[in-house]
Order: structure tokens, then C-alpha cells, then sequence
């Protein structure tokens, strides 16, 4: 069920959940301020998921309210990460879903990286 994400930080969805260590993931950095992980729920070769530590739930919000060290933490992180899974050895999309007509599903601000096939038209028409 797609989120409003004009609604409040809700500390329950899946990724804070992640973050305390209460459910586990395949990580593939962390680093002081985000967290890259494989997506339980791949739809491309590779498909990792970028997340920042803090509670944000979209990019808008993240935007706003972020310090300067949280923000460039995670620009690098997602850069890092599609190095380390070689996403960008042959090309890959940087996506993040935001609110209801969007599809965002996890109410915390998420990246998704897309590679290691070709990928596609950007939307379908
Ligand atoms: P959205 O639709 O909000 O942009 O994307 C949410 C993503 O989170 C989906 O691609 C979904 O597969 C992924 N996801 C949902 N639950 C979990 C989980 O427990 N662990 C991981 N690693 N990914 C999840």
C-alpha cells in the first residue's frame, strides 16, 4: 500500500527496523550517516537499496531538514555502492519513490539502484 508521505515520520516501517538491528539485512556499506543494502525483493540484477540513517521519509523532507554532513554522507554512499556491486561497470538508474502516485511503499527515504542488465525505457507508457 503506497504511503503519504505527508504524513509524519512513522518509527515502525521496515527500515528503522533495519537501522535498530531488530530485522536483519544483506548490507553492503555502511557508513556514518547511511546504510546500502540488497533489496529482499529484486526486479533487476542488481538492486540495492540506499537509506539514510536518519528519519526522513522522502527526499523532500530529507532535503529540508538534513545537515550538509548527513546529505553528502549519502550522495557518496549511493556513488559507493554501485561501485562496490560494479553497478556502474555497464550503466545503472538511481530512483527514489516518493509518496503515494509514486509507489513508495517504506515510509523512510530509500534510493534504489538498478544495474547489471539493461534497464529499459524510463517509465512505460
Ligand atoms: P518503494 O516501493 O517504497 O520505493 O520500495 C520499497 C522497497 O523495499 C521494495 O523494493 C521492497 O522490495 C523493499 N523491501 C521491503 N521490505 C524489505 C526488507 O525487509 N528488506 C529489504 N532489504 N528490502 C525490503
Amino acid at each position: 500500500m503506497p504511503i503519504d508521505h505527508s504524513l509524519p515520520y512513522d518509527d515502525s516501517n521496515i527500515f528503522a527496523k533495519i537501522l535498530r538491528g531488530e530485522l536483519p539485512c544483506n548490507k553492503v556499506l555502511e557508513t556514518e550517516h547511511s546504510l546500502a543494502l540488497h533489496d529482499i525483493n529484486p526486479v533487476a540484477a542488481i538492486h540495492v537499496l540506499v537509506i539514510p540513517k536518519g528519519a526522513y521519509v522522502s527526499w523532500d523532507d530529507f532535503a529540508a531538514k538534513a545537515s550538509d554532513a548527513e546529505i553528502a554522507d549519502f550522495v557518496r554512499a549511493v556513488g559507493e555502492a554501485a561501485r562496490l556491486t560494479e553497478a556502474d561497470t555497464q550503466g545503472y538508474r538511481v530512483l527514489s519513490n516518493t509518496g503515494k502516485r509514486a509507489g513508495q511503499e517504506v515510509p523512510h527515504l530509500h534510493v534504489h539502484i538498478f544495474g547489471g542488465q539493461p534497464l529499459g525505457p524510463m517509465l512505460a507508457r
